[in-house]
């Protein structure tokens, strides 16, 4: 690593420090509450991933520079420095022990935002080049192909054409001056093609009109992930100069959490302007289907079903009603988790986790506070409304041989749809 990625690293972190980060530190009483939120801590019971640690390379940097004490002891020679050995040593705390969950963030008495310390302190690690290879070539594929993943139109459009032909239903594309934009996922158009074939059938049903885009179709942010800003900034704005040329009025983000969040939250302020147009997830939408009533649905499943919510959705972004209404349209017997909503527990795999393989074993250890409430409900199945959740609920449900199937709540919904012709 030269010292001119340090330097570089540095400069990002020191951008960083804002008024709110300043306050964060001085405010800090080493209570190690945070510690108790954080599945990573929980589930190994090792002090090293208490949330407020894995911010130590901000933190260094402000008392080094920023405060009296740090100043006076860099003035005596003895304070510690930010270091690229420093750093080297905490990219795996930042990056492979964290999901920027954001539960820690809700139980600190003093109000210290962790996650969002954690989202910028990844950027300095990204300026002096202490990112997993997994982020970096998801992040360098998002900005040469448009996916995180590699997925091209091609692969998109046979899919386009499997839907078209098992629905009877055209899929518009580039079409003009209609209400919503539709993002998907590459994650879940490569682990969930189904999703792609129920909104087709619901926005049918309920008269929404709305388009794919072949410029530009990914809703989820590489940038957000890996902790660039300037990434981040060029995915959005794609999604923006879409919404322009085709002058849609919103954009539906698809079941995938931090998509959500990069583009409905983040979005404007990394492009430091607001938008003409309005940003929904998927379920937020449906919701609002249901409350106009242009959602008719006919039976309920009779299993017992309960829900994981999205990090994303329920604590950083209150959608949490939402998903209960519409699980009141389609399901006889639900039972939601002891935890949920805003103090749900996350499942282990957001925030870049899921895309970098060096963490497929912590992963899965996190995953064990999932697996814990959801053996103390016993459902038959889950639902959700994340691709990463999803995957990562199937995954660790197999690795615990647990045998409780996963689905997306839009496909439910779309199982239920009253429709001509539809086969009882
Ligand atoms: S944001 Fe979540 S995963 Fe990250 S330190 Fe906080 S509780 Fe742990
Ligand atoms: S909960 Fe807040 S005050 Fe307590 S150790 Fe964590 S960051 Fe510091």
């Amino acid at each position: 690593m030269t010292a001119l990625s340090l330097e570089r690293g540095l400069a990002a972190l020191r951008d960083e420090i804002d008024a709110p980060v300043a306050a964060f530190f001085s405010s800090c009483v080493h209570c190690g509450l945070c510690a108790q939120a954080c599945p990573f801590y929980v589930e190994t019971g090792d002090p090293k991933y208490t949330p407020i640690l894995k911010v130590e390379p901000l933190r260094l940097l402000w008392e080094q520079e920023l405060s009296l004490w740090g100043r006076l002891k860099a003035m005596l020679g003895i304070g510690r420095k930010v270091t690229d050995e420093m750093l080297e040593e905490w990219e795996p705390l930042l990056y492979d022990s964290c999901t920027m969950c954001g539960r820690c963030s809700m139980v600190c008495p003093v109000g210290n935002d962790i996650q969002s310390m954690v989202r910028k302190t990844r950027e300095g690690m990204v300026a002096s080049g202490h990112a997993p290879a997994g982020l970096i070539e998801a992040s360098a594929r998002a900005i040469r192909t448009g996916s995180p993943m590699g997925l091209t139109w091609k692969t998109l459009e046979a899919q386009i054409k499997h839907v078209e032909s098992s629905s009877g239903l055209e899929v518009p594309v580039d079409r003009e001056g209609v209400e919503y934009l539709a993002l998907l996922s590459s994650m879940e158009v490569i682990n969930f093609p189904e999703y792609l074939e129920a909104i087709t059938r619901i926005f049918h049903h309920a008269g929404v009109t709305w388009t794919l885009s072949k410029d530009y179709f990914e809703a989820t942010n590489a940038g957000v992930q890996i902790g660039s800003k300037d990434i981040a900034a060029a995915l959005v704005q794609r999604i923006v100069d879409v919404v322009v040329r085709l002058r849609v009025r919103g954009v539906i983000s698809p079941e995938c959490g931090h998509a959500y969040t990069a583009v409905r939250w983040e979005g404007p302020n990394l492009i430091e302007k607001p938008y003409p147009f309005e940003v929904l997830h998927i379920i937020e939408l449906l919701d609002k289907l249901r409350a106009e009533g242009r959602l008719k649905t006919e039976g309920k499943e009779i299993d017992r079903l309960s829900m994981h919510d999205p990090c994303n959705l329920a604590r950083k972004s209150g959608v949490i009603d939402q998903q209960r209404n519409l699980m009141g349209l389609v399901a006889e017997s639900f039972v939601d988790l002891k935890e949920h909503g805003r103090f749900q527990w996350c499942c282990g795999a957001g925030g870049g986790v899921s895309s970098n393989e060096r963490a497929d074993e912590l992963r899965m250890a996190a995953f064990k506070r999932k697996k814990a409430q959801i053996e103390e409900i016993e459902p038959d199945r889950m639902v959700t409304m994340c691709a990463t959740c999803r995957t990562q609920l199937e995954e660790g449900l197999e690795e615990f041989n647990m045998d409780i199937p996963v689905v997306g709540l839009t496909e439910i919904i779309a199982d239920h749809l009253v429709e001509k012709g539809k086969p009882a």
